[in-house]
């Protein structure tokens, strides 16, 4: 069978990395068709758009994408694509595992956390006034339905996946009514999963408790913005941003992409990491029932990490993207 894949290799490093995991992905011997679809800066250069409508049909047609990384300019410009693309496809939930991986020098050992961050709302609902000169107002959006359908989203990978505890982070102490309402709708889904226990933590002292010891937590069900804080957080303590992959799922489609951005300062020099690119290429396949080549992938990932040769400059080798990818599909197509 063969698997019929929208990709879009982005921006930045998006090109070198989305490059890598394909050169991976076709390693396992699988039949793929790449649907090549261009978003982000280069979309907005020659169809005056970053995010085509022809992407978006695409991905709604083949309801599978790999996607690099696109930038968004900061203060001014156009929107997020990834923003855009998540509301679009109501992809509402970002998955964003953390995971101890083996060779890779980091903080801390035996991390294994799983990142539930809500993808449609929040402050991300892009509602910002000039309400008069010198005063603007940004509007947080959280709904009962989001809310809820992200709790159980949680609730229901806890159970699928062995998960003990979902932990629901929060700031309710002060945004009473929004955050509130987020911390009612994951207690009323609580109580249908006695299985599962269920916490509340306040997003402060979250961050503090993970970065003493991230261990003692399992899942982290989270509201738009703190999702996007708590993961790039998360993602240091496992050896950054180059290791956290990451999968956008909605009802109809799902979109699988790295947690990191488009780096400008290390594209085109074949210095960035393309495992957080190759592992979300392994998501991937799980979500399209290819469990025992995404095994073979992971396996080959910790066995090149092992031998800690071919590695990435973020993870203190002189291994450039291209070597790496080769090193792993080498590995794949052997096994
Ligand atoms: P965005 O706003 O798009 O999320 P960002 O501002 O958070 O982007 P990133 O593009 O994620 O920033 O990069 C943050 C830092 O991490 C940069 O110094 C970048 O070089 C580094 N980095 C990001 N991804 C990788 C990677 N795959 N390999 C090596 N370094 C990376």
């Amino acid at each position: 069978m063969t698997h019929t894949i929208t990709l879009i290799p982005g921006d930045g490093i998006g090109p070198e990395v989305v490059g890598a995991a394909v050169r991976v992905l076709e390693a396992t011997g699988l039949s793929f068709h790449w649907e090549s679809q261009i978003a982000g800066a280069a979309a907005l250069a020659t169809e005056g758009c970053a995010l085509p409508e022809q992407v978006l049909a695409s991905v709604r047609k083949n309801r599978v994408a790999l996607k690099g990384p696109t930038g968004t300019p900061v203060g001014s410009g156009h929107r997020s694509i990834n923003v855009e693309l998540r509301k679009r496809l109501d992809l509402y939930a970002n998955l964003r595992p953390v995971k101890t991986l083996p060779g890779v020098k980091s903080r801390y050992d035996n991390v294994d956390l799983i990142v539930v961050r809500e993808n449609t709302e929040d402050l991300y609902s892009g509602l910002e006034h000039v309400v008069v000169p010198g005063v603007v107002e940004s509007i947080k959006i959280i709904t009962e339905k989001a809310s809820t359908r992200i709790a159980r989203f949680a609730f229901e990978y806890a159970r699928t996946h062995g998960r003990k505890r979902v932990s629901a982070i929060h700031k309710a102490n002060i945004m009473k009514l929004s955050d509130g309402l987020f911390l009612d709708c994951c207690r009323a889904i609580a109580k249908g999963h006695p299985d599962i226990v269920y916490d509340e933590i306040i997003v402060d002292n979250a961050c503090m408790q993970l970065v003493l010891d991230p261990t003692r937590f399992d899942m982290l069900l989270l509201e738009n913005l703190y999702g996007d804080i708590v993961s790039d957080m998360c993602a240091g303590f496992i050896g950054g941003l180059g290791m956290a992959p990451g999968a956008n799922i909605g009802e109809d489609s799902a979109v699988f992409e790295a947690v990191h951005g488009s780096a400008p300062d290390i594209a085109g020099k074949n210095l960035a990491n393309p495992l957080a690119v190759i592992l979300s290429a392994t998501m991937m396949l799980d979500h399209l029932g290819e469990r025992a080549a995404a095994d073979r992938v992971r396996t080959a990932v910790h066995a090149v990490l092992r031998e800690g040769t071919k590695l990435t400059r973020d993870l203190g080798g002189t291994a450039g993207t291209i070597e790496i990818a080769e090193a792993i599909a080498v590995k794949v197509a052997g096994v």
